[in-house]
């Protein structure tokens, strides 16, 4: 059949619901779901010519798949880049990225509060193979400008991070790296494309969780880095190719129609989480409230200009207390009078989750560090979802006030 092709100049929405590849032949709306391994070959030669890459085709679902295809293409027009390649899992995607850019000898600056498992990917499984990393403060410039050395190869940051919702300012990395003949990684999973397009502040590539917002429904796990063609195609698919952290056909499909409502979910989780914030800062019961969209954020307008004025879905609070001892009773009650919020450390999900940093995503941290990091017993992280922020406020409150 005859495929339309998309104009040039379409917006955000538009892209989020048309980029695919072409139909098949029976021109189904919804994008086809390719559950198969490998595809067939027309003849000897073009299976040849496929395998040596001379010649576009599907060959083997490890490396290539018309689903997973589309969820890269619809990705790629979401983040502005020109290309995009899908992991089995937002970890899968960070190690593609350190596979395809380090060798033994190279050093890495990182920031100290990235996710904790790129922490020990980054700075434990890659030190073991020789790769050096410097981990500094999220927001001094100055250290990571520090950090730099001659066999610098890679900046990566995160922003806002989790669970305290600092931003780093895109812009300032990407000249530090520029300037040290390095590249900057964002991963863009707290903001995704619809707030956040790091490639506009001068990141090379931007890493993402399909798992949290793309999908936005808590049901699969996946993975992707965006970047330019040059490099996806000459460091990354090479890596995947032999590594396999190979994204499903099924999961990249549930990924491809989560993007499609990303936009409006994404708006309504804002200004949910806008709304719990301002209320929560309200509270007697509650200390300090960290969200990026409240004027009190000390990177307040940073996140409003790098972050299409929104502040995310991340919410985290202190409830108050005397000492640790007492902190962590509160935060805890408060935690277990929730009939309506999800106890789990995930996000991005429609369903709102609520969970204490402290002694969960942070847990295996020395006391001391989570000191530094400024992770105390008495905080809770509120992911906000789709429910009603009123049935929120009231599930809070069944805690707050019984304090
Ligand atoms: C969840 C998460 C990851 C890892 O993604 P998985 O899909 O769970 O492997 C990486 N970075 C951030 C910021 C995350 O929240």
């Amino acid at each position: 059949m005859t495929q339309k092709k998309l104009p040039d100049d379409l917006q955000l929405e538009t892209l989020a619901v048309r980029v695919a590849v072409d139909k098949s032949p029976y021109g189904e709306n919804s994008e086809a779901l390719y559950l198969t391994s490998s595809f067939v070959q027309p003849d000897a030669a073009s299976a040849a010519r496929r395998f040596a890459g001379e010649e576009q085709g599907y060959t083997y679902s490890r490396f290539t798949n018309p689903t997973v295809t589309s969820m890269e293409q619809r990705l790629a027009a979401l983040e502005g880049t020109e290309a995009c390649l899908a992991a089995s899992t937002g970890m899968g995607a960070i190690l593609m990225l350190c596979m395809g850019l380090l060798k033994a000898g190279d050093h890495v600056i990182c920031s100290q509060s990235v996710f904790g498992s790129t922490i020990k990917l980054i700075g434990g499984e890659f030190g073991k193979f020789g790769v050096e990393t410097t981990f500094v403060s999220q927001t001094d410039l100055a250290q990571w400008k520090a950090a730099v050395r001659p066999n610098t190869k890679l900046l990566f940051a995160e922003t806002p991070t989790n669970p305290l919702t600092d931003i780093c300012d895109i812009r300032a990395l990407a000249d530090i790296a520029h300037n040290a003949g390095a590249v900057l990684a964002v991963d863009n999973c707290f903001c995704s494309p619809a707030l956040q397009q790091p490639i506009k502040y001068g990141a090379d590539l931007i890493i993402h969780s399909g798992t949290k917002y793309l999908d936005g429904q808590g049901r699969v796990m996946a993975g992707a880095i965006c970047g330019s063609r040059e490099m996806i195609d000459g460091k990354f698919v090479p890596v995947l190719r032999s590594a396999g952290m190979t994204l499903s056909p099924f999961n990249a499909w549930v990924v491809l129609k989560g993007m499609e409502t990303l936009g409006i979910r994404m708006q309504a989780h804002c200004a949910a989480a806008l709304e719990l914030a301002t209320w929560l800062s309200k509270h007697p019961k509650v200390g300090r409230v960290y969200y990026p969209g409240l004027s009190s954020h000390p990177q307040h307008e940073l996140a409003m200009r790098q972050q299409s004025g929104l502040g995310g879905a991340v919410v985290s609070f202190d409830v108050k207390g005397a000492d640790p001892a007492e902190l962590r009773k509160n935060a805890f009650h408060t935690i277990d009078q929730t009939l309506v919020c999800s106890i789990t450390a995930n996000l991005g999900d429609t369903k709102t989750t609520i969970t204490h940093p402290a002694s969960t995503s942070h847990g295996r941290l020395t006391e001391e560090q989570r000191q530094a990091a400024g992770i105390g017993q008495g905080l809770i992280r509120v992911a906000v979802g789709l429910d009603a922020v009123v049935d929120i406020q009231n599930d809070l409150l069944r805690g707050l006030d019984t304090l």
